[in-house]
């Protein structure tokens, strides 16, 4: 069964039904699905949770899904790790990780969004699913697409890296190639979605795409025994997670799962492209477009869609944002590996460093909860790192060798990037 009551604009509350539609009707702002939680209430509970799946799908009731998943059997779910080492090097006491660099089956948040789109695409009867994407989607759509059997086209600006544009590749998609930035791509996508009838999972789908990031949530609030963070730190790049995460939150406190302790939430975006968080120290919900120039390509959104609900977000619940130069963002990767064993992306390079400085500027108290939302895996972008990880000379198979390797200073060493 489900709990779904149809679509709501959030602009002016028009509502209509369940279809692959994203924008209102009357007033052009988005639509968001609505839920009759009043029947939730002694049907969805902490048990009947527990009982499901260990995948996103165990939040089934809480989605909007009318029949059964098409995909995503093994996606979410993933761990939330208490960082012991890393809070001590940050000078806090209770700090976990949510780590989606290991979200199956292509490493990033986005199985969330993209398990609950690709369902609703064969519900409808579509036969053709595309995305505009920054890479991770791209990834993760082709993914699901082949998985499910379904048509799929991809469009990604031209200068991802490497291992973004063969994590789509390999699955079999069309990979549309666009000279043009992510905000570019997809306004040719809106086009597209409109010519030629598909199902774009962040365009015309995008009411129920972007309900799978509340998944993201729900774990978070499930792994810490049900109970709320006090404290978020999530990547902001169209706006979709961090508005959704918070989303979760509400619902788990309105269906009496979770006590309310007022979580704040706070968005971290690389300062190359920080439209949101400029607005939210600027203080106005005028969040003005910027043209991205940062190594966090994955969260290079000039023009985000869902910006301003992650502004409102933000400022309503009490946090604030922060952003990171490159520089920084690199720092942060290499501390989470050296600290935790993680190797995230640069969006998540971004997060940690926007933690960072909420900490030390005093925003995030160190005695207090804080979970900081890792989004993206590292493997993928190589890029970010290869030039300064290095490595010593190749020596002998004799012991030898070894003994004078021991004995010699590291200074002798090349860059990764040069030797290979
Ligand atoms: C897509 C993405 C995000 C966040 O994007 P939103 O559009 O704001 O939800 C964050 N990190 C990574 C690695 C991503 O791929
Ligand atoms: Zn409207």
């Amino acid at each position: 069964m489900s709990y779904v009551l149809g679509l709501k604009c959030k602009e002016c509350g028009h509502r209509v039904p369940v279809s692959p539609v994203h924008v209102c009707e009357a007033c052009f702002g988005p639509y968001e699905v609505e839920y009759d939680y009043q029947a939730m209430r002694g049907r969805v509970t902490r048990q009947s949770i527990e009982s499901g799946p260990r995948s996103l799908w165990r939040y089934k009731d809480l989605l909007p899904i009318e029949g059964e998943p098409q995909t995503g059997f093994h996606s979410g779910f993933t761990p939330l790790k208490r960082a012991h080492r890393l809070g001590r090097e940050l000078g806090v006491s209770q700090l976990w990780i949510k780590d989606d660099s290991c979200n199956y089956p292509t490493y990033s948040y986005k199985e969330r969004v993209v398990s609950v789109a690709i369902s609703k695409a064969v519900e409808f009867g579509f036969d053709t699913v595309g995305c505009a994407s920054t890479g991770n989607l791209a990834n993760s759509t082709a993914a699901h697409a082949a998985e499910a059997g379904l048509r799929c086209f991809v469009m990604i600006p031209h200068d991802l890296e490497q291992g973004k544009v063969l994590g789509s590749l390999v699955f079999g998609p069309q990979v549309v190639r666009i000279a043009g930035n992510y905000d570019e791509v997809n306004r040719l996508c809106t086009q597209i979605a409109d010519k030629y009838g598909w199902a774009i999972v962040n365009v015309n789908l995008r009411p129920y795409y972007t309900e799978g990031a509340k998944t993201h949530g729900f774990e978070i609030a499930e792994q810490l025994g049900w109970k709320l963070p006090q404290h978020t730190i999530i990547p902001t790049a169209g706006g979709t997670i961090l508005p959704k995460v918070y989303k979760a939150y509400k619902e788990l406190i309105e269906l009496g799962l979770v006590e309310d302790n007022r979580p704040k939430i706070y968005s971290a975006q690389a300062a190359g492209c920080n439209p949101v968080v400029k607005a939210i120290h600027e203080g106005t919900d005028n969040i003005e477009p910027q043209k991205p120039r940062t190594l966090a390509k994955s969260i290079a959104i000039g023009n985000p869609a869902d910006g301003l609900y992650a502004y409102q977000v933000v400022t309503q619940s009490g946090g604030w944002g922060e952003s990171a130069t490159d520089r920084q963002i690199v720092d942060a990767i290499k501390l989470l590996a050296k600290t935790e064993g993680i190797w995230t992306e640069p969006a998540g390079g971004t997060t940690l460093a926007a933690a960072i400085k909420l900490i030390e500027q005093g925003r995030i108290p160190r005695d207090e909860s804080i979970v900081i939302s890792i989004t993206g895996n590292g493997l993928k972008t190589q890029e970010a790192v290869v030039d300064e990880l290095p490595v010593r000379r190749v020596i002998e198979p004799k012991i030898t060798d070894f003994d004078q390797w021991m004995e010699q200073e590291p200074e002798i060493s090349d860059r990764l990037a040069t030797v290979l």
